[in-house]
């Protein structure tokens, strides 16, 4: 249900073998890593020794790639998620394997350089380096998206070509495939076009869901190598009767033996809402981000990044500003969060605070929310206090 509210199912039907709940996008990034790992790695052993018995998962890291002449693996990617990094330290490549080839030069950090990553990767291959590219579909701080619509076809001929891995971290950004398809929302459905041309993707229940913590998605596209990764080798008595079936036993394709049935809430929304209470709640969230972007874009007290002239189109369910005067810029956060009517998170952009807005509830009510964003940040600016009124008795 989650892969047909996406829409990854390929054009020819072909879908993803490999789909398990994770805890979060944190651990669908360890997946996405550990099955890139196996998979770079396990073909250059076949390239080399013509045998497939040597593996990450049964060999080791060390030996599997001490067999296929792996001299590094590099995970490559534009502003990438902190939990990207952690990550790499977790399955063995290193914090620092981790390479931004993103377009900072042209002010567009978050897009992934697609001649930078050509050129990593021929580099890359004539020196025994394999890597994994990592597209991030939708930026932590501003919410915007690594590929545009032609991107995605390009990066998997690329991936094709070198034999690397494409993982998408979609923790937010991938539900915005499940907008409706109206003007309004067409560019970001062109920021998001082609992701499911990925061999993996990580995605958070737990944000736009609005399901409880502990709810991420992950999804492999074979099934194979995810299997390869988290099965239990030799333990008969963990044989599950779904092992025989075509659904999978979640033992043996994600990290835990033992785990709550984090499918259930994903269930429940789905079910009750539907296509079109989905689609309708995660319209509410981009226009109410719209509207706070607008009014920041044209406040006297702020200013809108990452670019004062981008347009609203850009912009999903995340708003980046930080206060034109610098002292309240450096409190900013806290004034914010002080006044107890809304809570925001800071950040740092280009090397200097600021503040991020993140649209995630069900609850949004555009007009209505709006109005009191712009109150409070109003106030702040002002440096007077916010007046208390009952907002909602929902
Ligand atoms: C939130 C987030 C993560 C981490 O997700 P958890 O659910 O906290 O593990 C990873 N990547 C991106 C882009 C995120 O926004």
């Amino acid at each position: 249900m989650v892969v047909d509210l996406l829409h990854l199912a390929d054009s020819d039907g072909a879908g993803w073998g490999g789909k398990t709940f994770t805890t979060g996008a944190t651990a669908g990034n360890v997946l996405g890593l550990a099955c890139g790992r196996e998979a770079v790695v396990g073909r250059r052993v076949r390239e080399r020794t013509g045998s497939t018995d040597t593996t990450v998962a049964g060999a080791g890291l060390l030996a599997a790639c001490r067999a296929g002449g792996v001299a590094e693996i590099q995970v490559l990617t534009s502003l990438g998620h902190s939990s990207l990094a952690k990550a790499a330290s977790i399955v063995g490549l290193g914090q620092g394997s981790v390479k931004d080839v993103g377009m900072g030069g042209v002010g567009e950090p978050w897009r992934l350089d697609l001649d930078a990553v050509e050129r990593e990767l021929k580099r890359a291959d004539a020196e025994g380096v394999v890597s994994i590219v990592v597209v991030s579909a939708g930026e932590v701080n501003t919410g915007r998206f690594a590929t545009n619509v032609l991107d995605m076809p390009k990066l998997r001929s690329l991936a094709d070509r070198y034999g690397a891995w494409i993982h998408v971290d979609g923790a937010f950004g991938l539900f915005a495939r499940a907008l409706p398809k109206t003007d309004e929302f067409l560019g970001l459905h062109a920021h998001v076009a082609g992701l499911e041309l990925a061999d993996s993707i990580a995605a958070d229940g737990h944000k736009l869901l609005n399901v409880p913590y502990d709810t991420g998605i992950f999804l492999c596209r074979d099934a194979s190598v995810l299997t390869q990764v988290c099965s239990n080798p030799n333990a008969a008595y963990l044989a599950a009767p779904g092992d025989t079936n075509a659904i999978l036993s979640p033992l043996n394709i994600g990290i835990e033996n033992s785990r709550r049935f984090r499918a259930l809430p994903v269930y429940a929304v789905l079910l009750s809402e539907g296509r079109e209470g989905i689609a309708a709640m995660l319209s509410r969230m981009v226009l109410l981000a719209r509207e706070i972007a607008a009014f920041v874009r044209d406040s006297e007290h702020y200013d809108w990044l990452p670019a004062a002239d981008a347009s609203l189109e850009d912009t999903f369910v995340i708003v980046l500003f930080r206060a034109r005067d610098t002292a309240l810029n450096e409190v900013l956060v806290d004034r914010i969060n002080a006044t107890g009517k809304m809570f925001v998170s800071g950040t740092t952009w280009e090397g200097k605070k600021a503040v991020r807005i993140a649209v995630g509830s069900w609850r949004v009510e555009v007009a209505r929310d709006a109005a009191f964003v712009k109150e409070v940040l109003t106030a702040v600016a002002e440096g007077r206090g916010v007046a208390n009124r009952v907002v909602s008795s929902r």
